[in-house]
């Protein structure tokens, strides 16, 4: 199996080209086509799902006779040009791979940028001359953006209540009565690692401890570092990406927390793991995961290759498919596999299912094979998508961009560091304004962390 080894970097489209630098601020188009014979697909969300502020563009937009691009964009343009107009170079759109297709072709086609968790989380930061950021992907994501934000920069979510299942496993009102007891028994021994798929408030957690953010792409690099240090870590929330990254660069020791709902309250931590499979541990991993990547098994992996296929999956899946496929990576790692393969290739996936959807179109075009690893022909597919992130619909992103030019943008779409949405209500916790000041200063300092070990490996 071979890895990724191009943390962070961003992509063409169909055509291989060299590495860009870490400190590339603008990722380059995905290249992925919109085109009159590729339907615009993404399932509708019922009407009562939509804030009151939102319905009037989900009610025109469900009116439409299809989801045809030919019928769809007429109606986007009417709300996106005009705010595209009004705000100029200001305006910055930003969208996940793993958004449903749809969105990431309408978000580069009004010329916003399409990347991974990593070079998103950078934008604000590295284009200081973008005020209005609108995202299009899970909330932590956003908040991401908001933490290296600059005052004059204001970050928006076009659907707050799109959240990431594996960040809700690890609420900080769950993690941090562990992480007590961690730092009681181990003091300045322990570091926290945590992956970017968390809140501003554990991110925040890493950063007071000395620790660092990390992403897929470089989780790698940061554990290395950290243990470097001679320090023990506390990864969160995603078991899986601990125990592939302490693997890759040869860590054995890693102590897995049970998931946490089967965490008590006011458990100690006898109570949880065995205490010198715990003192012996290089790793100790928070039980999260990601439904979305834990489908992936062995045998499908056996099965393409067995079939001729090369296998590609991401650092989410478990250990066992990760060792068994012929690499892994980020989905800027999965995206340039596809995009760099010769005609004729034959490329199976393991990742979320609307970037293989549209990885298989785009590659379609030049002669290249893709399907997602779980579509085995004959059996039921179990590949999914990430359910969450597609609550930002082409509604949403109209409603969002119309509102803001006019003014009427709702503040529960605002997106600032240490906020907490409740996913199933839409309500929101917002931090007062000094606590928030701290959160910002230790987040920043975990991002900072990870941000100089990557560019540090990449040199
Ligand atoms: S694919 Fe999984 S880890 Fe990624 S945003 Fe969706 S739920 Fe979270």
């Amino acid at each position: 199996m071979s890895f990724d080894h191009s943390a962070g970097s961003t992509l063409t489209g169909c055509m291989p080209r060299p590495d860009v630098p870490l400190t590339s601020s603008v990722p380059n188009s995905t290249g992925i086509l919109l085109e009159p014979d590729l339907p615009i697909c993404q399932g509708d969300l019922p009407l009562d799902r939509y804030e009151d502020a939102f319905r009037p563009y989900a009610e025109e937009y469900l009116a439409l006779p299809d989801r045809t691009p030919e019928t769809v964009l007429p109606w986007l343009d009417r709300y996106v040009a005009p705010a595209r107009d009004h705000f100029g170079d200001s305006l910055l759109l930003l969208a996940h791979f793993y958004m449903g297709g749809e969105i990431v072709k309408l978000v580069e086609r009004y010329g916003g940028a399409v990347s991974d968790s990593y070079v998103l989380a950078l934008q604000a930061m590295r284009r200081p001359e973008k005020k209005v950021i609108v995202e299009s992907a899970v909330h932590f994501m956003a908040e991401t953006v908001s933490i290296l934000a600059a005052e004059d920069q204001s970050v928006w979510i076009t659907n707050p209540r799109a959240g990431c299942t594996m960040e809700m496993m690890a609420k900080d009102w769950m993690v941090n009565p562990v992480a007590a007891l961690l730092a009681e028994r181990y003091g300045d021994d322990l570091a926290v690692v945590a992956y970017m798929n968390t809140s501003g408030r554990l991110k925040a957690l890493a950063g007071r401890t000395g620790g660092a953010v990390c992403t897929s792409s470089n989780a790698h690099h940061v554990v290395q570092s950290v243990r470097d240090t001679g320090r023990r870590i506390f990864f969160v929330p995603d078991e899986h990406l601990a125990r592939n990254a302490a693997d890759r660069i040869g860590l054995e020791r890693v102590a897995v927390l049970p998931p946490p709902h089967l965490i008590p309250r006011d458990a100690e931590l006898k109570d949880l793991i065995d205490l010198p499979t715990l003192d012996r541990a290089d790793i100790i991993a928070w039980g999260g995961y990601c439904g979305v990547h834990t489908v992936f098994q062995v045998s499908q992996v056996q099965w393409w290759r067995e079939a001729g296929w090369e296998v590609h999956v991401h650092p989410e899946c478990p250990i066992d498919v990760v060792r068994a496929a012929d690499g892994a990576g980020s989905t800027n790692y999965l995206w340039k596999v596809v995009a760099e393969a010769e005609p004729g290739a034959r490329l199976a996936i393991g990742t979320e299912g609307h970037f293989v959807r549209n990885a298989a179109e785009q590659a379609s075009r030049r002669g290249v094979e893709v399907r997602h690893l779980a579509d085995i022909p004959g059996t039921p597919a179990a590949g999914c998508g990430c359910a969450t992130m597609s609550r930002n619909d082409p509604p949403h992103l109209a409603g969002m961009l119309d509102l803001l030019r006019k003014g009427e943008a709702p503040d529960i779409n605002r997106v600032l560091p240490g906020d907490v949405v409740d996913e199933a209500s839409g309500s929101r916790t917002r931090m007062a304004e000094s606590d928030r000041a701290s959160l910002v200063r230790d987040a920043a300092a975990a991002l900072q962390r990870m941000i100089d070990i990557t560019e540090a490996a990449a040199s």
